[in-house]
C-alpha cells in the first residue's frame, strides 16, 4: 500500500520542480516577506498540526524553495512539556509519530529538530544560531497554536520570512470563506466547487540534494519523554500505533474491509463500519487528502460509501476549522448562535434530576448503562463511536447544573481521554450536541429547550444497545 501511494505521487510530478503549487494555499504573515539568501543554514519548516513527511503541503512548499536557493532544509518541532490537558496517552502518541517523522526525514538527507520548549523561545534562538533564511510553519485555528505563531512572527529577526501554509484543509481554510459559516449546507458548495482546483495528487518528497545529515546527532527520545509534566494516569491504548505507517495501514483497512458498510452502517455503534482514523488525522500523521484520494478510488464499487465519507472528512471536518478560525469562543456559550443561546437561558433553571458530579461521569456512575458503556470505551479505548458521541454530550447536558458545565464536563473528559481530542472536531462535536452549533432548533422541551434531543430509545431502535453494554460492562 505504501508503494502503491509512492507510485500515485511519482505519476502525478515526477519533478517536484514542475509541480503547479497552489498559490493560495500560502500566506506571508511577516513584513519580511524575500527570504535572506545570505543566511546558508538554509529553511527551515516550523512542524506542529502537520506531523508528517509525506503528502504535507507545508513541507513540500519549504523543499521547493531550499531546492531553489540550493540551500540545506530542517523541520524543527517544538515540545511543550504540557499542552490544554493533553495526558501520556497523547503524548507518547505524538512523540511516537515524530520519531517515524525523524528516520523518514534523514532518509531524504533533511536534519530534523526536536526542540526542547516553546516556539517563541526555542525558535528565534535556533533560526539566529543556524543562520536560517526563512520559516515555514502549517496553520491550526484554535487558539494557542494561533498565539504561538503570532508570538514567533513577533520574535523572529526582523529579515527572516515567515510563510503559513495551510497544510490540514483539502481547501485552504481562507480560500473556503471569509466568515463563520451557519452551517454544513452553507459551507458546503463554497468546498466543492473548489476540490478540481485543490483535491489533486501530492508530489513526493525527494531527497534533499543540499547539506549532509549523516553525521548529526540524532534526537534524544529519552530526554523528550523526561521533560513531560502532563498527566500521567492515562496511558497509551493498543489498537492505534503512532506514525505515517499506521496510519496508511487503518486506511488501507478501512478501503479494502469497512468502506462497503459505511453507507448504511455508520450510525451503528456495533458495526465496525467507520474509518477510525481521527487519532492519525488530528495528529496530523497522516492527511486527510491522502484519505480521501484513496478513498474515492473505492467509488466505482461503494459510491454511496465513499461520498459519506468524503462529506464527513472534507466538509464536516473543514467546517469544524472554520468554526473555530472565525469564532473566538469556539469552546463557550458566547460562541452559539442567538436562539440557542436564549432557549438553554429559558431553560436554565429547569430541574435536573438525576445531577451527577465530574467524578460520577468519570467513572461511569450514571444509571444509565448505556452512556456508562460509552464513558468506559472512552476511557479503555481512548476513542467513543461517532453516533455515541452524540447521544454521550447530550446526556451530560441534561445531568448537570448549567449548560456551562455540562460543556466544560464534555470537552475536559473528551479531551483527557479521546486520542483525537483537543481538535476543532471536538469543540465543534460538544457545541453541536449542547449548543446547537450547525444545527436548527426543535421541539421545546425540559432543560434542552428548542437544542436537539436524544434519548435511549431512539438508540435502541438504531442499534443492538444490549450488545453493545455486554461488550463495555456498564452497569
Ligand atoms: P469517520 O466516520 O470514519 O470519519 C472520517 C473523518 O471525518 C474523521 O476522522 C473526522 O476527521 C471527520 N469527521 C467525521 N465526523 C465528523 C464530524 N461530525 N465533525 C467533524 N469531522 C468529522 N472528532 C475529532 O476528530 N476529535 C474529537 O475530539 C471529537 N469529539 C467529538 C465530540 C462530540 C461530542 C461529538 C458529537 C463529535 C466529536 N468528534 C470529534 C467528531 C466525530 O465524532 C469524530 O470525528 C469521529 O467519530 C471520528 O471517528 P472516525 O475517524 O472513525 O470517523
Amino acid at each position: 500500500f505504501l508503494s502503491h501511494i509512492q507510485e500515485q505521487r511519482l505519476k502525478a510530478a515526477p519533478n517536484i520542480h514542475e509541480f503547479a503549487f497552489r498559490k493560495k494555499r500560502v500566506r506571508v504573515l511577516s513584513s519580511a516577506s524575500d527570504v535572506n539568501e545570505q543566511y546558508k543554514g538554509g529553511v527551515v519548516y516550523w512542524m506542529s498540526r502537520d506531523a508528517r513527511v509525506q503528502d504535507n503541503w507545508a513541507l513540500l512548499f519549504a523543499q521547493r524553495l531550499a531546492l531553489k536557493l540550493e540551500l540545506p532544509l530542517t523541520v524543527v518541532y517544538c515540545l511543550v512539556p504540557k499542552f490544554l490537558n493533553a495526558t501520556l496517552r497523547h503524548y507518547k502518541f505524538m512523540l511516537g509519530g515524530l520519531q517515524e517523522v525523524e528516520r523518514q526525514c534523514r532518509e531524504l538527507n533533511i536534519s530534523f529538530k526536536l526542540l526542547l520548549g516553546p516556539a517563541v523561545e526555542r525558535l528565534p534562538q535556533f533560526v539566529n544560531d543556524e543562520q536560517i533564511g526563512a520559516v515555514i510553519c502549517d496553520f491550526a485555528p484554535l487558539r494557542l497554536p494561533r498565539q504561538w505563531v503570532e508570538d514567533v512572527v513577533k520574535a523572529l529577526p526582523a529579515n527572516v520570512p515567515l510563510t503559513q501554509v495551510d497544510a490540514h484543509n483539502v481547501v485552504p481554510l481562507w480560500v473556503t470563506s471569509e466568515k463563520q459559516e451557519y452551517a454544513a449546507r452553507t459551507i458546503r458548495n463554497k468546498i466543492n466547487s473548489k476540490l478540481s482546483e485543490y483535491l489533486t495528487e501530492f508530489p513526493p518528497l525527494i531527497k534533499h540534494a543540499h547539506g549532509n545529515v549523516k553525521g548529526s546527532h540524532g534526537v534524544d527520545w529519552t530526554a523528550a519523554h523526561k521533560m513531560l509534566s502532563c498527566d500521567m494516569s492515562v496511558d497509551a491504548v493498543e489498537w492505534a500505533q503512532p506514525g505515517y505507517t499506521s496510519a496508511c495501514k487503518q486506511l488501507y483497512d478501512f478501503c479494502t474491509r469497512r468502506l462497503r458498510l459505511f453507507y448504511d452502517k455508520r450510525n451503528d455503534p456495533m458495526a465496525d463500519a467507520l474509518s477510525g482514523l481521527s487519532p492519525w488525522l488530528h495528529f496530523g500523521q497522516i492527511s486527510a487528502q491522502r484519505c480521501v484520494l484513496e478513498v474515492s478510488r473505492y467509488k466505482t464499487l461503494f459510491k454511496a460509501s465513499a461520498e459519506a465519507f468524503c462529506e464527513e472528512a472534507i466538509v464536516r471536518r473543514e467546517l469544524a476549522d472554520n468554526f473555530c478560525y472565525y469564532n473566538e469562543h469556539y469552546d463557550n456559550l458566547k460562541g452559539l448562535h442567538s436562539w440557542a443561546y436564549e432557549t438553554l437561558q429559558t431553560h436554565r433553571k429547569d430541574k435536573r434530576s438525576p445531577c451527577y458530579t465530574l467524578e460520577e461521569l468519570e467513572q461511569s456512575r450514571t444509571y444509565d448503562d448505556l452512556w456508562n458503556s460509552a464513558q468506559l470505551q472512552l476511557v479503555k479505548e481512548g476513542k467513543m463511536h461517532g453516533f455515541l458521541r452524540m447521544y454521550w454530550a447530550k446526556k451530560i447536558l441534561e445531568w448537570t447544573e448549567t449548560p456551562e458545565q455540562a460543556l466544560e464536563y464534555s470537552i475536559l473528559l473528551n479531551d483527557k481521554y479521546s486520542l483525537d481530542g483537543r481538535d476543532p472536531n471536538g469543540y465543534v462535536g460538544c457545541m453541536w450536541s449542547i449548543g446547537g452549533i450547525h444545527d436548527q432548533g426543535w421541539k421545546e422541551r425540559a432543560i434542552f429547550g428548542k437544542i436537539r434531543y436524544m434519548n435511549y430509545q431512539g438508540c435502541k431502535r438504531k442499534f443492538d444497545v444490549n450488545a453493545f453494554v455486554m461488550r463495555y460492562g456498564g452497569k
